[in-house]
């Protein structure tokens, strides 16, 4: 039987160190959803389709991963996707808190659906979505710590807002 998990998170955008889950998790998983998930009322700094289309640049032509996006219980996707893993990453310890909460309360939704942690590479331990978009918004150079298209993208992004005012 094919082994396929969710892979779960708002990818806004796509970093360095959600690719490393990635590429771990393929090792461990025959088949990858990278599911962007959202929230109607909350609007990122990229459109959902936009991330969508960024993570597919970025993982490329890989029969193996497939994008999509979803805003509803997380257990219910997995489930109708027919998968039973939903795979997280695990950066400081400040993520713990959360994730094992958020595991626990999908265990309970659903008793047949397993939450597996990879932890961080160390290089991508400080790495998150939102000190990318932090350290981008106010001209730091975050080279290396995304993908070069992800990069360029921001910088589009924020030069067009500063035109703006
Ligand atoms: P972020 O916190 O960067 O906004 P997401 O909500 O998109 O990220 O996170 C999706 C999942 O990816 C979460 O489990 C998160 O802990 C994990 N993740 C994000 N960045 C990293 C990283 N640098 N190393 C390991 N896991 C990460």
């Amino acid at each position: 039987m094919e082994k396929l998990a969710v892979y779960p998170g708002s990818f806004d955008p796509i970093t360095n160190g959600h690719l490393d889950i990635i590429k771990r998790g393929l090792r461990f998983f025959d088949q990858l959803i990278i599911l962007v998930a959202y929230n109607p009322n909350k609007s990122g700094l990229f459109a959902v389709q936009e991330r969508m289309d960024l993570i597919r640049q970025v993982v490329g032509d890989d029969p193996r991963i497939r994008v999509d996006s979803f805003s509803g219980l997380l257990v219910n996707y997995v489930r109708d996707a027919g998968a039973q893993v939903i795979l997280r990453g695990l950066r400081a310890l400040s993520d713990f808190e959360y994730e094992f909460q958020m595991a626990l309360i999908n265990r309970r939704l659903n008793r047949d659906i397993e939450t597996v942690f990879l932890m961080t590479g160390y290089k991508w331990f400080y790495t998150s979505s939102n000190l990318i978009k932090e350290a981008a918004g106010h001209g730091g150079s975050v080279r290396g710590l995304v993908p070069e298209i992800v990069l360029q993208r921001l910088q589009e992004k924020y030069a067009n807002r500063s035109e703006r005012g």
